[in-house]
């Protein structure tokens, strides 16, 4: 069996956003799945567009997610030499011909067509044929090249999403596929890489469609077998959308930021446009183990930021509670907030209740910097009427030696409090939650203050007073 190659082809032209990273998702997913190649191509071609911040997005949003090319990255802008030497095996082959017509004439010739009620199409005016005169070539112009498409029969193809395609021959025109100044065209370079990185199944955004039949001839016309394809349907924003920058579309990396796990980003992804059966929250190896081509999605995607969210809060639940302190302690450490080892046990007692990764390091910080207490939570719960138990509860903790700071001595030690006070737990948990963390939602009290430096705790529970 030939190992299966995989290619990632992005453009340069704009920060990826999620719609852009899904079409990396499958083909290195497949890649992986199958012990394939996967390789990175940046499609730098378009001077104008293209530029190195983009390239870094991409680069990062993919190392972040954890999709690392086997091959790569090449860059389109240094194979400009090799895409010449195949366009001068097609000229050799009479493949592709000079074309002389000015753009003039070409949209002279577009609006006579659309009069006509027909589609735009090069008209075939310099194509060579035997027994045919072609017109004398103008002084001073410099041709593009044109591909020679066939005339007759059809493109047709398998596509693992769409189904069979067929389009006829006649629906296309003659692609250029040099410019004048020899510089090469987007379609065939396409091709060219494709061959030479022996890619064997190209797994791509649908608006890609159009290009294939075209695509399909030049690789015939080279000699080559085409590969398999795979056309993704698009993936659309909330509003329903196309998704792009235009429209709000984010970059991937500030999801990261926005504390997203590398590993419920590739479990959404993976969701937006593929199944396996109902299964919704899954690792990236059973993603692995599971991905095919075979279970594609024919319709288009919604992106659902409420769904993505879920997505986290599932995978940040069921994550190590070491593993997620380190990711907890890059956010911390952004904020040069210095924490302990402490992280470990404060990111276990709060996962339950973050969504992402940010939520979570906002718990934290309670414990490891000044906390902000609102005025509204403490007129609300830091009444008179518990300020004397406040204080018994400060002076009891203060008793307490190091090694019996823990969550059952300190749990007996409230009960103790209640009683002496006569309070019920509420009224007493709820302020103190407030002086401790700025809220009075809170996991249980004792957990909470056991994972507290004591100096802090006593500290906090002197403002009870003010
Ligand atoms: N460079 C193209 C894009 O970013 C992808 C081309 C391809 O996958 O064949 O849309």
């Amino acid at each position: 069996m030939t190992t299966v190659r995989t290619r990632f082809a992005p453009s340069p032209t704009g920060f990826i956003h999620l719609g852009n990273i899904r079409s990396a998702l499958y083909p290195w997913a497949y890649a992986r799945a199958t012990g394939g190649v996967f390789i990175l191509r940046i499609e730098d071609t378009d001077l104008d567009r293209s530029n190195q911040a983009s390239v870094d997005v991409i680069l990062e949003g993919m190392k972040w997610l954890g999709m690392d090319p086997d091959e790569g990255p090449f860059y389109q802008m240094q194979r400009i030499d090799r895409y010449k030497e195949v366009l001068a095996q097609l000229q050799d082959r009479g493949a592709v011909y000079p074309c002389y017509m000015s753009v003039q004439e070409l949209d002279a010739l577009r609006e006579r067509q659309m009069q006509a009620k027909e589609k735009p199409r090069y008209d075939g005016t310099w194509r060579p044929e035997p027994g045919k005169v072609l017109p004398p070539i103008p002084e001073g112009v410099k041709p593009v090249l044109r591909f020679k498409n066939p005339t007759e029969g059809a493109v047709i193809w398998e596509d693992k999403v769409k189904g069979s395609i067929h389009i006829s021959n006649q629906e296309l025109d003659d692609l250029v596929i040099a410019r004048p100044d020899g510089t090469p065209t987007y379609n065939f370079c396409v091709v060219v890489d494709d061959i030479d990185m022996k890619i064997t199944h190209v797994i791509r955004g649908d608006d890609h469609v159009n290009n294939t039949p075209r695509q399909i001839n030049i690789f015939k016309a080279l000699g080559v077998e085409p590969p398999v394809y795979a056309h993704l349907p698009t993936v659309l924003n909330e509003a329903g959308e196309k998704m792009s920058k235009r429209n709000g579309a984010k970059a991937v990396t500030q999801y990261k930021e926005e504390g997203y796990t590398a590993d419920a980003m590739v479990n959404y992804l993976a969701r937006l446009g593929w199944s396996h059966g109902d299964d919704e929250i899954f690792s990236r190896e059973q993603f692995l183990q599971w991905f095919n081509l075979d279970h594609l999605g024919r319709s288009a995607a919604q992106f659902d930021e409420a769904k993505l969210r879920w997505v986290n809060a599932q995978h940040i639940k069921s994550m190590e509670d070491s593993q997620l302190a380190l990711m907890v302690k890059e956010f911390l450490d952004k904020e040069h907030i210095t924490s302990d080892q402490r992280l470990v046990a404060i990111c276990a007692l709060f996962k339950d209740r973050c969504d992402t990764l940010v939520a979570l390091a906002h718990w934290a910080r309670a414990f490891y910097a000044d906390v902000q207490v609102p005025v509204v939570e403490r007129e609300k719960h830091v009444v008179s009427s518990v300020v004397g138990a406040i204080e018994l509860l400060s002076n009891k903790l203060s008793k307490l030696s190091a090694s019996d700071w823990t969550k059952e001595a300190i749990a007996s030690l409230l009960k103790e409090v209640l009683a002496e006070a006569t309070l019920k737990m509420p009224q007493l948990a709820m302020p103190v939650r407030v002086l401790l963390m700025g809220t009075p939602q809170t996991p249980s009290l004792d957990s909470v203050i056991a994972l507290f430096d004591p100096q802090v705790v006593i500290e906090r529970l002197k403002a009870a007073k003010n």
